[in-house]
C-alpha cells in the first residue's frame, strides 16, 4: 500500500444536507494516535460498522474516519428509500430463485430493522416512515413490466397492492401514472439527518473525525493510516469507502464507478399544495429500468431523481449537470404541469459503485483489512446490514445471515478504460431510450 489514488470531491450542493439544521464544525482528526479498529468511511456501511463494533467491544477505541461531512457523501445524497426487496422489476431472473430472493430479502429486513432501533432508541429526527414505495408506471411497456414484477412477488409470496390510475391519482394527486403497484416493507426518509443521527449517536468508545480523508495506508499489522493532519495505528481496519476502495488498490478493475442526480424544489406554498392534494408525504419507483424516482416530502418539497453517467472520478459537475438538470425538470414538468413555475432549489450528483455481476466486496481482504461495499442499488438497507454484519465477522459473531454473505460471490473483472466507460454510457443510453415517457 502507500498512497490512496481515488478521493472524493467535497461539494455543497446536496438539498438534503444543505436543508438541515447548520451543522457543527468538523473535528478533523489531529496529531498520532492509537485505536484498536479504524472504519474508513461514514456512509451507510461504515456508520453501522462503527455502531455494532462499538456495541460488541464496548472496551475497544474505535476510529470512524470521514472525507467529508457525514450526510453529504453518497449516502446522504440518496433518495431516502430503505428498501426491503430488489426493486429491479424487469430482472429476468427476480424470483427464479425463490430460496435466494427470500434470503437476500431477510438481509435488507435485517438492515432496516437494526436502523429503525438506532432511530427509535436515540430518537433521531429523519422524517421516518414505513410508508412503502409505489412502482409506478405511465406506459403500456412499464405496465407490461409492472406485471412482472408482481407475477415474481407472487411466486416469493410478499404482498403487494395493484393501484388503477383512479387509485394512482387519489393516492399520489397527480394523474401522471396509468398504473401502480404498492409494497409496504420500504421505510422513506431524510438521508442526510439519518446519517447525521446516526453519527451524533454511536456508543461512546467510537470517536468520530469529519473531513479527514485517509490519503495513505502502509500496511502492517499494525497499519498505519495518514491524513491531512494527523496519522492512526490500528492492528484492524475496515474499508467501509464503497467504490473508493479501489483507491486503496483493491478490487481496481472490478467496479463499476457511476454517478446518479438528484434535485429538489423550494417547499411548496399552501395553495401548491392544495393543487395536488394537501400535505402528504409518498415515494415512487419507475417502472422502467431508468425511469424517474419521485418523492414528496415532508418539508412540502418534491425531489426527482434519475439519469445515470458512468464516472471513475465522480465528476459530477458542467455539463453533466446541467444535463442531468434539464431531465428533472422535464421529469418535474410532465408529473407537476401545475407546478410547472416551481423552481429546483439544489440539483446533486452521488457516487455509486456497481458491478457487472452484481455481487458485492465483503468480507476478509488481508490480514487486518475488511471491507464491505458496493451494494447496487439498495445500498441503504444493505449498506446498513453490511455495516453490522462485517462488524460481527471481526469479533468471531456467527448468524445465518453472515453465511449468507460470505457466500456470495464477488465482482467480477472489467474490460478497461475507456472500453468499460463507453459500455455503460451506451447501456445508460439504451436504457432511457427504453424508458420512453417513464423518464
Ligand atoms: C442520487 C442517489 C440516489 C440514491 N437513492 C438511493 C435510495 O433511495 N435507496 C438506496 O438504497 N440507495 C440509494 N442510492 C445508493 C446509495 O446512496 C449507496 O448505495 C450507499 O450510499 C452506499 O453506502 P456506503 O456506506 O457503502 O457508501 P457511501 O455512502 O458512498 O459512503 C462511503 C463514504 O466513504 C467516504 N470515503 C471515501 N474515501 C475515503 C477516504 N479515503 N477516507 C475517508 N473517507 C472516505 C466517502 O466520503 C463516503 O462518505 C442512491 C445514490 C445516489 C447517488
Amino acid at each position: 500500500m502507500g498512497a490512496v489514488t481515488l478521493l472524493p470531491a467535497a461539494r455543497r450542493d446536496n438539498g438534503w444536507f444543505e436543508t438541515l439544521p447548520e451543522v457543527p464544525p468538523a473535528a478533523p482528526l489531529v496529531g498520532a494516535v492509537d485505536a484498536d479498529v479504524v472504519v474508513v468511511g461514514a456512509g451507510f456501511t461504515g456508520l453501522a460498522a462503527a455502531r455494532r463494533l462499538g456495541e460488541l467491544r464496548p472496551d475497544a477505541r474505535i476510529l470512524l474516519l470521514e472525507a467529508g461531512r457525514i450526510g453529504n457523501g453518497a449516502a446522504g445524497r440518496s433518495s431516502g428509500f430503505g428498501i426491503d426487496h430488489a426493486h429491479n422489476v424487469r430482472s429476468e431472473g427476480f424470483a427464479d430463485a425463490a430460496e435466494y430472493e427470500k434470503q437476500q430479502i431477510a438481509l435488507n429486513r435485517a438492515g432496516l430493522a437494526y436502523l429503525e432501533e438506532a432511530v427509535t432508541t436515540h430518537g433521531i429526527d429523519c422524517d421516518w416512515s414505513w410508508a412503502g414505495k409505489v412502482h409506478a408506471a405511465c406506459t403500456p411497456r412499464g405496465a407490461a413490466d409492472l406485471e412482472h414484477f408482481t407475477a415474481s412477488l407472487d411466486r416469493i409470496d410478499e404482498p403487494y397492492e395493484v393501484l388503477d390510475a383512479d387509485a394512482m391519482a387519489d393516492r399520489l394527486g397527480i394523474d401522471h401514472y396509468t398504473h401502480g403497484v404498492h409494497t409496504p416493507g420500504t421505510a422513506l426518509m431524510q438521508p442526510a439527518a439519518l446519517c447525521r443521527g446516526l453519527a451524533a449517536a454511536m456508543p461512546a468508545n467510537v470517536v468520530v473525525h469529519e473531513e479527514t480523508p485517509v490519503t495513505w495506508m502502509d500496511a502492517g499489522r499494525p497499519h498505519e493510516l495518514w491524513t491531512d493532519g494527523g496519522n492512526v495505528r490500528t492492528p484492524e481496519v475496515l474499508l467501509a469507502n464503497n467504490g473508493y476502495l479501489a483507491g486503496f488498490g483493491y478490487y481496481r478493475h472490478h467496479l463499476i464507478p457511476v454517478v446518479t442526480w438528484g434535485s429538489m424544489t423550494r417547499p411548496l406554498t399552501d395553495d401548491e399544495m392544495a393543487a395536488i392534494g394537501g400535505p402528504r408525504t409518498w415515494g415512487v419507483i419507475p417502472a422502467a429500468p431508468s425511469g424517474t424516482t419521485v418523492r414528496r416530502l415532508a418539508d412540502g418539497r418534491i425531489l426527482v431523481r434519475n439519469v445515470y453517467s458512468y464516472s471513475r472520478h465522480s465528476l459530477a459537475d458542467g455539463r453533466r449537470r446541467q444535463r442531468a438538470g434539464r431531465s428533472h425538470r422535464r421529469a418535474f414538468e410532465a408529473r407537476f404541469p401545475m407546478l410547472a413555475h416551481v423552481p429546483f432549489e439544489y440539483t446533486w450528483g452521488g457516487p455509486l459503485s456497481m458491478a457487472r455481476n452484481g455481487e458485492p466486496v465483503f468480507g476478509r481482504l488481508d490480514d487486518g483489512v475488511h471491507a464491505a461495499g458496493v451494494h447496487n442499488g439498495t445500498g441503504l438497507s444493505r449498506g446498513i446490514v453490511c455495516g453490522k454484519l462485517v462488524a460481527e465477522m471481526m469479533c468471531g459473531q456467527g448468524s445465518d445471515l453472515l453465511d449468507a454473505m460470505v457466500a456470495r460471490g464477488r465482482p467480477n473483472r472489467n474490460v478497461p478504460d475507456p472500453i468499460l466507460g463507453w459500455g455503460v454510457d451506451l447501456y445508460a443510453q439504451r436504457l432511457r431510450l427504453r424508458s420512453g415517457r417513464e423518464m
